[in-house]
């Protein structure tokens, strides 16, 4: 066995009431002077965390939006820099958190966290920012948080179907994460352990979103998730939807929801310790069967073409898929590809089919 990892350095506070630990977490990272960012739709959570901050929160940004379009990050940049923020408080999903860090690259500025999904961006390097119609993205040891703190209970609200999408969205990352060249003994616990917590969680989660035990399982899954995210490079599906994504405007968590169990039939039997993990995990004996199954019978999109696919986008998307070389446990062919895109397209995995 050989392989190489490097811990990020990152601080992680979890627990139900968390949230009231975080103007001690801006005190310990020395931080006076906090700009808080949420969505629109976030706005009254953002209130009530300026306010927990009190004199350490200069201002409000309450405008990010999904992928982190370049004229909102930098009109985020304009207040932080109008408010003399010494650091930013990024408070919601992956679209918040992203906000966060496009600032983070631009000024330097360290970044709290708070997630309220399971997308895991909060454990990432890894930064985002779409101007004209692409989404350019990087590493960065700068845009990863300095302290996160997860608070199950501000997931008690994340819609159902929000949270079972997102939750199959952290587990994606844990999938490719197992196969990754990158791939060491602490990853592959974190990633097995984060896909059982999720399994776990999710139907229990849909039977009663206010199940406070199954929020804390599911976010720990999706810390665990995040965290192999940012540990390891992501192969064929984070590349597929990256551009399902960035060029045909897909919904990001349902995206990941309805390819995963495609792209893990055609890559798992190529990996199979990833499929042994991911079998244990799952108690199952077929891991993208399982997948398509659990994720459909949650009350998940069951195809590509249900959430805005068409069948004449399919060759472009094989195009871009097999321009650029990258990790992947088998060859990535136009053949391959074209043919597992065009069987999630028609969602041919899930049940009624
Ligand atoms: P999101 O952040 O866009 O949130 C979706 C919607 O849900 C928003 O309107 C938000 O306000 C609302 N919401 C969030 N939490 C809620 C809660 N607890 N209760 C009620 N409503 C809530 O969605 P997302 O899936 O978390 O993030 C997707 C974005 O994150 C994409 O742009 C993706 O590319 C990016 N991402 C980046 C990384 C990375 O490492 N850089 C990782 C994962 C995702």
């Amino acid at each position: 066995m050989s392989f190489t990892y490097e811990a990020l350095p990152m601080r992680v506070v979890f627990g139900a009431g968390s949230l009231a630990q975080v103007p001690q977490e801006a005190e310990r990272l020395g931080l006076r002077r906090l700009l808080v960012l949420s969505t629109p739709t976030r706005r009254g959570l953002a209130e009530r965390i300026a306010a927990l901050l009190g004199d350490a929160c200069v201002g409000r940004f309450t405008d990010a939006r999904m992928h982190v379009p370049a004229d909102i990050a930098a009109a985020a940049v304009k207040t932080a820099r109008e408010t003399r923020a010494d650091g930013c408080l990024a408070v919601g999903g992956g679209s918040t958190i992203g906000l966060g860090k496009a600032i983070a690259l631009e000024t330097g500025l360290p970044v709290i966290s708070v997630p309220t999904t399971y997308a895991g961006s909060e454990m990432t390097p890894v930064w985002g920012l779409t101007e004209n119609g692409r989404k350019r993205t990087g590493r960065d040891r700068a845009v990863l948080p300095r302290s996160v703190v997860y608070d199950p209970e501000l997931t008690l609200r994340l819609p159902v179907g929000a949270s079972v999408t997102s939750g199959f969205n952290a587990i994606a990352h844990a999938v490719e994460a197992l196969y990754a060249p990158d791939i060491s003994p602490i990853v592959s616990l974190m990633a097995e352990e984060g896909v059982r917590s999720l399994a776990a969680a999710l139907p229990a989660v849909v039977k009663d979103p206010h199940d406070l035990p199954a929020r804390t399982e599911a976010l720990r899954g999706a810390w665990l998730c995040g965290a192999c995210l940012g540990a390891t490079t992501m192969s064929l599906h984070h590349k597929l939807c990256h551009i399902l994504g960035g060029t045909f405007d897909l919904p990001h968590a349902e995206t990941h929801t309805v390819l995963l169990p495609y792209v893990a039939a055609f890559n798992l039997p190529a990996a199979p310790e990833a499929d042994q993990a991911l079998r244990r995990a799952l108690a199952t004996t077929d891991v993208s069967l399982h997948l398509a199954r659990t994720s459909v019978g949650l009350g998940a999109p069951r195809s590509l073409a249900e959430i805005g696919l068409a069948e004449e986008h399919v060759d472009e998307i094989v195009g871009q898929a097999v321009g650029q070389p990258y990790a992947n446990p088998r060859p990535v062919t136009a053949e391959a590809v074209r043919s597992l895109l065009t069987d999630a397209l028609h969602g041919t995995l899930a049940p009624g089919s």
